[in-house]
C-alpha cells in the first residue's frame, strides 16, 4: 500500500512548522508498512485530480496568500475540487483554510476569492489572535497554536472541527474552531497540528487510504510518547 501526499504550495504556504503535518502523515503510514509518496505542488504545477489521497495546505501571510489564490483561480482550484469529488482528503491550516472558503477579505486590500470547497468566509479583524489553543473535538482534545487576524464564519452544511476550550478559534466569538466539510478539514491550529494530535492524524490517514483501498483497520502503534506529549500540552497551556 502507498499513501500519496500532496504538500500544496509547500514552498510558499508553510508557516510555524506546518510541514510537520506532512511528516506526521508520512511517518505514521511508514511505521505501518505503508509507503508514503510526498510531492510538492508549486504555483504553475497542475494537480492531477485523480492521483493524490491527501492534500496538506499550510498557512502563510497575506502576501503569500495572494500568490496561492492566483494559482487556485487560474489553474488548480477546479482540479482540487475534482480531487475532493474523487474522495481526496484535505487538511488546510490558517491561511490555507481561509483560501478554501468562499472568500477572504484582508484589511485594506482587495478581496481574495476562495476555492469554495468550504461554506465559510473570512474577514480580517483589527486584533491578532496569538497563543495556545485547546479544542474539544471528536478526536479528543486537540492542542495547537494560533496566530491570525482573519475571522472565519461557518455557513450551512458544515461542522466545526471542535469547540474552543482555550484560545480564540475561528472568530473569537462563537466558540467554534476549524471546520469539517465532508473530507475537507480546516483549522487555525499550527503547531503543527498533526504531530501533536495523533488521533486526528490517524483519522485523516484512514480516510485518505480508504479512497483507493476501501475501509481499512490501521494497525496499532506504540503511542506512549505521543500521548505523554499531548497530555502535557493539554494540561499546561500558557
Ligand atoms: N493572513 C492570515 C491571517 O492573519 C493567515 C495567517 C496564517 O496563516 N498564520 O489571518
Amino acid at each position: 500500500m502507498e499513501l500519496r501526499i500532496c504538500f500544496l504550495y509547500g514552498g510558499l504556504m508553510n508557516i510555524y512548522g506546518d510541514r510537520g503535518n506532512v511528516i506526521a502523515l508520512a511517518k505514521r503510514a511508514q511505521w505501518r508498512g505503508i509507503a508514503p509518496i510526498v510531492k510538492i505542488i508549486n504555483p504553475g504545477d497542475p494537480i492531477d485530480p485523480d492521483y493524490f489521497d491527501v492534500f496538506v495546505f499550510g498557512g502563510g501571510q497575506d502576501k503569500e496568500q495572494y500568490v496561492a489564490a492566483r494559482d487556485l483561480q487560474k489553474l488548480n482550484g477546479e482540479r482540487l475540487r475534482v480531487a475532493v469529488d474523487y474522495g481526496a482528503v484535505v487538511l488546510a491550516v490558517c491561511g490555507g483554510y481561509q483560501l478554501l472558503g468562499l472568500y477572504y477579505q484582508p484589511w485594506n486590500a482587495p478581496r481574495i476569492e476562495g476555492v469554495g470547497l468550504i461554506n465559510s468566509y473570512t474577514i480580517a479583524g483589527n486584533e491578532r489572535f496569538i497563543g495556545n489553543v485547546i479544542v474539544d473535538s471528536p478526536y479528543g482534545k486537540l492542542v495547537g497554536f494560533e496566530n491570525h487576524s482573519g475571522l472565519t464564519y461557518l455557513g450551512e452544511g458544515v461542522e466545526p472541527l471542535g469547540e474552543v476550550l482555550k484560545g480564540k478559534g475561528n472568530n473569537g466569538t462563537d466558540g467554534t474552531e476549524g471546520v469539517i466539510s465532508g473530507t475537507v478539514f480546516g483549522t487555525y491550529m499550527h503547531g503543527p497540528i498533526l504531530p501533536k494530535n495523533h488521533l486526528l492524524t490517524d483519522h485523516i490517514l484512514g480516510l485518505a487510504l480508504s479512497r483507493r483501498y476501501g475501509k481499512i483497520e490501521l494497525s496499532k502503534l506504540d503511542d506512549t510518547f505521543e500521548f505523554l506529549a499531548h497530555d502535557i500540552a493539554a494540561a499546561r497551556p500558557r
